[in-house]
């Protein structure tokens, strides 16, 4: 059985994703909004963070406070709309590392090529989020996953905005073991692999490129 796929229906997230998906929205009102979300994603998507106690002394009294346990969150982009997602994150988690892979797609095999790749050298020792705002066919995410495991990471989770149910079904059947986490299911892909409602093109949307 696939690993869970997590719908986080908080009404702030909620609220901020409609806001994002209305096309009059500005580059510059999207940019904060994802960055505003990112925040409550990982919030949610950070919970089951192993915690330890540490001896620590308040200006009144010593006691046993909890602190995260373990090495530091690493955050990988998928390049470069996954960026939005990164930096709203970077605010929450501010030490975690960071890894980015950029990919596109062929045209002539339409194949996922991979043209940048650099992540922390111990990456295999840490919790990994891989983040990229539409799940849409879930090819990028594949290659994304595929390449962060064949450097030895093993506990990723995968983070976006929206999901198509096809993109879930199609990263599934490559990476069982891999929780989703998503703003919102939407209804289906169309012709030209964008999510319907969806919000557009997220890296357009994001930096202003058309
Ligand atoms: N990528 C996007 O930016 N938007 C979609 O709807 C699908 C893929």
């Amino acid at each position: 059985m696939a690993a869970a796929v997590t719908v986080i229906d908080h009404p702030l997230v909620q609220h901020k994703l409609t806001l994002m998906r209305k096309a009059e929205t500005s580059a510059a009102e999207f940019r904060a909004l994802l960055r505003e979300i990112s925040m409550l994603l990982a919030y949610e998507v950070t919970r089951d963070l192993p915690l330890t106690a540490v001896a620590i002394k308040t200006p009144l009294a010593a006691m046993q406070a909890p602190q995260i346990e373990g090495k530091k969150t690493v955050i990988v982009s998928i390049m470069r709309a996954g960026d939005g997602i990164l930096s709203g994150m970077m605010e929450l988690i501010p030490s975690a590392r960071v890894g980015h892979i950029g990919l596109y797609r062929d045209p002539n095999t339409l194949g996922v090529v991979e043209y940048y790749y650099k992540v922390p050298h111990d990456i295999a020792e840490r919790n990994v989020l891989v983040v990229d705002p539409m799940l849409a066919t879930g090819n990028s995410a594949i290659a994304a996953l595929s390449r962060v495991k064949s450097t030895g990471a093993q506990a990723c989770k995968f983070v976006c905005l929206l999901a198509a149910p096809e993109g879930i079904r199609h990263f599934q059947t490559h990476h069982p073991d891999v929780p989703i986490y998503t703003a919102a299911i939407d209804v289906c892909l169309n012709e030209h692999g964008y999510i319907l409602p969806g919000l557009g093109d997220a890296g357009d949307r994001l930096f202003g490129t058309k």
